[in-house]
């Protein structure tokens, strides 16, 4: 185990919108963002939604892995091609 006093890395700053993250991650818990208007989920922290503007709500993670909805068939949200059509 190391020791606090050699620790070399960044310590995060804790500032208005990271602070409620960073004190949850002490404790053992995952939080991520969700926006009451849209949905919207965000991680990490930001003081508005980025899809909406909206001041975001904290929710804790339940450690279950996320369900996903299929992917449509011929269709990827990215591509390594340059071809079009
Ligand atoms: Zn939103």
């Amino acid at each position: 185990m190391t020791d606090t006093a050699e620790w070399e890395r960044p310590i995060p700053t804790l500032d208005g919108v990271s602070k409620t993250y960073w004190e949850a991650g002490a404790r053992g818990e995952l939080l991520f963002q969700q926006c009451p208007a849209c949905g919207n989920r965000q991680l990490y922290p930001r003081a508005m939604c980025t899809a909406c503007g909206e001041t975001p709500e904290w929710v804790r993670a339940s450690g279950r892995p996320a369900r996903t909805p299929p992917a449509r068939s011929g269709r990827r949200p990215w591509s390594c091609s340059r071809a079009s059509g």
